[in-house]
């Protein structure tokens, strides 16, 4: 009680002295003909006229005199008639420890006060940044006898010291310094009196922690009043009347402050007002806080008992994101919140608003701005009553769920028995048994059975809560009609907040599904009836990873793609560049975003969990490759629980990687490829895969197994869906083969056509692997499957083209030097088709109709298509039921890397198109 007295009595040092200078001024314009000082004259508020009027009347007449006869106002008189007017005359603007944080922030502050002087402004300042940190520090060290509270209470004035030399110069500086000082030799005073007890009351603490604010609004004001004389300084202990309720809460007493607020103003009726934020004085003028953060909250109740037009909350972000952005790099800004989704989004955690700064501003529908005092440009986020348009607007997931926050640190009490079932008073014997040790319910939730009730209280408080509950409840324990009072430690809470979420069909599923995604294990759930929010609780551990993972999943488009791209080689490289190339206009246009996550050879990956820059993807994956591990690279790549979807596309033509398909799709990943290994392999492994992927609802795409980028796969899957029936698929499948036998005219040996191929690059290396005809019966595989014919490769007759006596040679060299050695046969065979008016040409055939296929040497009249072909082109023939007469005709290059790449590249936009992308 002391403290408070002789807190108030020297704060006021300053504002006295600050008031002479006041009273000094206007004495001498009454002598001149009245100017009001008021920076815009011709919209001076009758208020701000009588405010000035009245600073003749002050009582304080100690320090100056003055003639009460040259006006026919009495002093007493004057001072009746100053009362507080309200109402959009009045912005309130709260600045946090950030904007405060060092001298040039502060000028900064006053700089954004006095700029715009359209509105009486009553601005609320947090203390310094951290300085709130060091002062409860102070009362940690003193209570614990540590010795070094002096030097932290040194540091503390040494903050202040040095901000105020770098703010002011003699005058200020002396009388601000003057007051420093005096407050820490009673700081240091009562640390040690602390120190001695070895305990610190809540009102001793309350009273040296609210020493931050003190100092910060004195600073302020003294800068502000450099600009504007109209301005003082409010150490809201006089006017802010609260009732502690809990250890960390106080409720307003409006009507008390607004009746001392009054009598405050009537004293200093000043234009701007410098109010300290977070300390406040109980109904016994005790010194207290509004705890934690509570600055926010001061500004909300003077915004209140102003009715002010907006109150302001300034701050170092740029408004209120849609997760905590340290958290969530991915958050969003949301530009509007109705006041009951901003509490529910503080109250679980979003710290950036202290929760009960909405209440009292809700009940005088004065709408909170959050803006960034480092961005003026960004608009920020306004908190305000929902318009009935919104009301109504689409019932979108978007719209419906506006943001997340968590609280860590939290432990959930199980209280379980069959006892508790239907028997009245259960659930008030629990939670009177919890209230009797002070602590704070966060969530509660019950079976319906009413065979369980479970709480989430802070950790910190959960020990004394067992032992209430386990006193409390000894009798049901010991007779069984509870089986246990159960504790859960280290878990942590994740709030789902928007309007009408709750009653909205497919958000909570939607929510579920993205946790159940990211493999996550729920421990409990609420659901306000509010509607406003769900709540579910999580072990600690998974909690960040469980915010990123139901984000994403509202948040970022549905179809963002984490895409690890297996085997970087001539196909698997074209790609990459052609995503490069494209990604910007799909994200704009198409909202479909495509993210690298991962690029992996046989010897080295590179794994990023944000997306590779795919313009410099050679250089990262020759710097920063590790060491490829294929199951860390699908773990890494599905493992980033930001992402909804994940596909993997595998570039190589490696059968031990097609054989990690099934597992990669049972876990939910999509597979896209051009390698042929898994659709040819053994058959029942193929019906398998196949079987698997329909039922777990995962897509595999292998377009550009067959003729590259043209669309063979496609048209068969549209003819056999609408119902057609295939009854022949026959075709030149392979780009090298169609190139030699284009080529193979008169006068021309079948080997130097070879030759020339392989010159340019169009066969393999070894050109035996495309004369075999391996690869086109693992095409014409494909095909018979995929028109559901049971069929293994070695079903497939094949006549190879490569000499017999030539298979076994070892180099390909050697071959290209002994196939001239066999030309003649194949010079027959040409030289008899052309007598016959018919050409000679590689083909693949799938005989549904006799369950057949074939990979062989045909010859074809020189009108039919197959025959008119040039280059490397494929030619794909389809005769089904419907198209009888005249087959269905595909014809186009169908090998290389861009066509190839962008087969692939096609796969995937099919994919982004199932997962919801617009067309
Ligand atoms: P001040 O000192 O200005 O009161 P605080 O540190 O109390 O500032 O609050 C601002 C901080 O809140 C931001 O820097 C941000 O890190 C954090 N924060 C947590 N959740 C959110 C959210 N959903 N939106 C914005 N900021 C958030
Ligand atoms: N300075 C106080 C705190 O840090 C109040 C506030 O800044 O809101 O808790
Ligand atoms: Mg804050």
């Amino acid at each position: 009680m002391a403290f408070s007295t002789s807190i108030s009595h020297t704060c006021r040092i300053l504002s006295s002295n600050a008031l002479a200078t006041h009273h000094y001024k206007h004495k001498r314009k009454i002598h001149v003909p009245f100017k009001c000082p008021c920076l815009d004259p011709l919209h001076c508020s009758p208020v701000c006229r009588l405010g000035f009027i009245s600073q003749w009347g002050r009582k304080d007449s100690s320090k100056v005199a003055f003639s009460a006869s040259v006006t026919d106002i009495s002093v007493e008189k004057s001072m009746e008639k100053v009362h507080l007017r309200k109402g959009d005359l009045w912005s309130v603007h709260k600045f946090g420890g950030t904007c405060v944080g060092s001298s040039e922030r502060i000028k900064n502050v006053a700089e954004i006060i006095t700029n715009d002087d359209s509105e009486r402004k009553l601005v609320v300042v947090s203390a310094m940044s951290k300085v709130t940190d060091m002062m409860y520090d102070l009362i940690q060290k003193a209570q614990s006898r540590d010795d070094s509270y002096l030097s932290a209470l040194d540091a503390v004035l040494d903050k202040h010291r040095l901000t105020a030399f770098d703010l002011f110069e003699q005058h200020d500086l002396t009388i601000f310094l003057d007051q420093l000082h005096h407050d820490i030799n009673n700081l240091k005073a009562m640390l040690r009196a602390i120190y001695i007890a070895g305990h610190a009351t809540e009102s001793f603490t309350d009273f040296v922690v609210g020493h931050g604010e003190l100092w910060s609004a004195q600073m302020l004001a003294t800068l502000v009043r450099q600009k504007e004389q109209n301005c003082d300084w409010m150490d809201t202990r006089d006017v802010l009347i609260v009732n502690p309720t809990s250890s960390d809460q106080v409720d307003p007493d409006l009507l008390e402050s607004e009746r001392r607020l009054e009598k405050w103003f009537s004293k200093n009726p000043s234009k701007i007002i410098i109010a300290t934020g977070f300390i406040a004085s109980t109904p016994q003028n005790i010194p207290t806080t509004l705890k934690r953060d509570g600055s926010d909250f001061s500004a909300a109740i003077m915004g209140a008992l102003l009715r002010a037009r907006q109150v302001t909350i300034w701050t170092d972000v740029d408004g209120i994101y849609s997760a905590d952005p340290r958290k969530v790099s991915e958050a969003v800004i949301l530009r509007t919140l109705s006041y009951q989704e901003a509490w529910e989004l503080s109250y679980f955690g979003a710290n950036v608003l202290h929760p009960r700064t909405i209440i009292p501003v809700m009940q005088y529908d004065i709408p909170i701005v959050i803006r960034n005092i480092f961005n003026l440009s960004e608009p920020g986020t306004v908190i305000c009553q929902p318009s009935a348009t919104e009301n109504e607007e689409g019932q979108r997931l978007d719209s419906l769920v506006k943001g997340f926050a968590t609280i860590d640190n939290l432990a959930l009490v199980n209280v379980e028995g069959t006892g508790m079932a239907g028997v009245p008073g259960t659930a008030s014997a629990i939670f009177g048994a919890v209230k009797d040790v002070g602590a704070n319910v966060i969530m509660i939730s019950q079976a319906s059975s009413e065979h369980s009730v479970c709480f989430a209280v802070p950790e910190k408080e959960v020990k004394a809560v067992a032992e209430a509950l386990q006193s409390r409840f000894r009798q049901a324990l010991d007779a069984g009609r509870l089986s246990q009072v159960a504790v859960i430690r280290n878990c942590s809470i994740l709030a789902a907040v928007g309007k009408k979420m709750a009653s909205t069909p497919g958000v909570s599923a939607t929510l579920f599904n993205a946790l159940a995604k990211a493999s996550i294990n729920v421990r409990a759930i609420a659901q306000g009836c509010s509607e406003y929010n769900i709540t579910v609780v999580l072990k600690r551990e998974d909690c960040i990873r469980a915010l990123r993972a139901v984000h994403s999943r509202f948040y970022l488009s549905r179809t963002t793609i984490a895409m690890g791209i297996i085997g970087p080689g001539l196909i698997g490289a074209t790609l990459l560049d052609q995503l490069r190339d494209q990604a910007a206009v799909l994200k704009e246009e198409f909202k479909i975003d495509l993210r690298v996550m991962g690029i992996t050879g046989s010897k080295t990956m590179l794994l990023s969990d944000v997306g590779i820059d795919l313009s410099m993807w050679r250089d990262l994956l020759r710097e920063k490759g590790e060491v490829a591990d294929l199951e860390r690279f699908a773990q890494h790549v599905h493992g980033n629980h930001f992402i909804p979807n994940t596909v993997l596309v595998d570039c190589t033509a490696d059968s031990n990687v097609a054989s990690c398909y099934y597992n990669w799709l049972r876990k939910g990943i999509h597979m896209i490829t051009p390698n042929k290994r898994a659709n040819s392999g053994p058959l029942d492994q193929y019906l398998r895969l196949r079987t698997l992927q329909r039922q777990s609802y995962t897509h595999y795409f292998y377009e550009a197994t067959v003729g590259a980028g043209l669309p063979i796969i496609s048209t068969l899957r549209g003819l056999l869906e609408t119902g057609d029936k295939i009854l022949r698929i026959e075709g030149i499948f392979s780009g090298t083969l169609s190139y030699l036998f284009n080529n193979f005219v008169c006068g021309r040996a079948f080997s130097e056509v070879v030759a020339e191929a392989k010159q340019a690059g169009y066969t393999e290396p070894d050109p035996r692997d495309d004369l075999s005809g391996t690869d086109v019966a693992r095409k014409v595989i494909i095909l018979a499957r995929e028109s559901g014919l049971k069929m293994e490769l070695s079903d497939i007759p094949v006549q190879s083209l490569v000499p017999e006596p030539l298979r076994a040679i070892a180099s390909a060299d050697e071959f290209m030097q002994q196939l001239p050695q066999f030309d003649e046969e194949l010079s027959k065979e040409r030289q008899d088709a052309e007598d016959a008016g018919e050409v000679l040409r590689y083909v693949g055939v799938v005989d549904a109709l006799n369950q057949k296929g074939q990979v062989e040497l045909r010859r074809y009249k020189k009108d039919h298509p197959f025959a008119q072909l040039a280059g490397s082109d494929n030619i794909i023939a389809f005769t089904t039921t419907r198209y009888k007469e005249q087959p269905l005709i595909i014809r186009g290059p169908g090998a290389g890397a861009q066509v190839t790449a962008g087969g692939i590249f096609s796969d995937i936009l099919r994919l982004a198109s199932y997962l919801g992308a617009p067309s």
